[in-house]
């Protein structure tokens, strides 16, 4: 486990592009952290570090956003507004994982369907800033 201080904003998207030279497909990653924590901010810096002009807009109310990367399609989901983890048949992303590069706000949403083997990002509020756990990460060279 690693852990870093990221004291602002243009910190957590430099964190997210850093982490997005590291995916490779099949990746699923979980965004951990309470509402305005920065799962959204970290997911954007990760998206437009491989796509720049995406605005990246939350998924609140859409649950899924998904954009296409050459060699998978990139799934940002916000999961709070899941009433049962079954939903997550319906929205595509239980065939996805595994294949593609899912993104998870919320993942606790997923209950048992969520994977084991999945990369964690983990976010605390520090003061001004945050303090962020990444786990599994350690042979990704990130
Ligand atoms: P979440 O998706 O976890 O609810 P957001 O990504 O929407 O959170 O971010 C909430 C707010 O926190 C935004 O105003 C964003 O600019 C700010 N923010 C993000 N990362 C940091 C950071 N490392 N330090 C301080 N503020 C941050
Ligand atoms: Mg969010």
């Amino acid at each position: 486990m690693e852990y870093l201080t990221v004291i602002n904003e243009d910190e957590m998207l430099a964190l997210g592009a850093r982490l997005g030279r590291a995916l490779r497909a099949g990746d699923t990653i979980a965004l951990i952290g309470g509402l305005g924590a920065g799962k959204t901010t970290l997911a954007r810096g990760l998206v437009q570090s491989v796509l720049p002009h995406e605005t990246v807009p939350s998924p609140t109310y859409t649950l899924v956003q998904t954009y296409d990367v050459p060699g998978f399609t990139l799934w940002h989901c916000d999961l709070y507004r899941l009433e049962h983890p079954d939903e997550a048949y319906e929205l595509g992303l239980i065939d996805a994982m595994g294949e593609d590069v899912c993104l998870l706000e919320w993942p606790d949403r997923l209950g048992n369907l969520m994977p084991k083997d999945a990369l964690q990002i983990e976010i605390k509020f520090e003061g001004e800033g945050r303090r962020v756990a990444l786990t599994g990460w350690d042979e990704r060279d990130v």
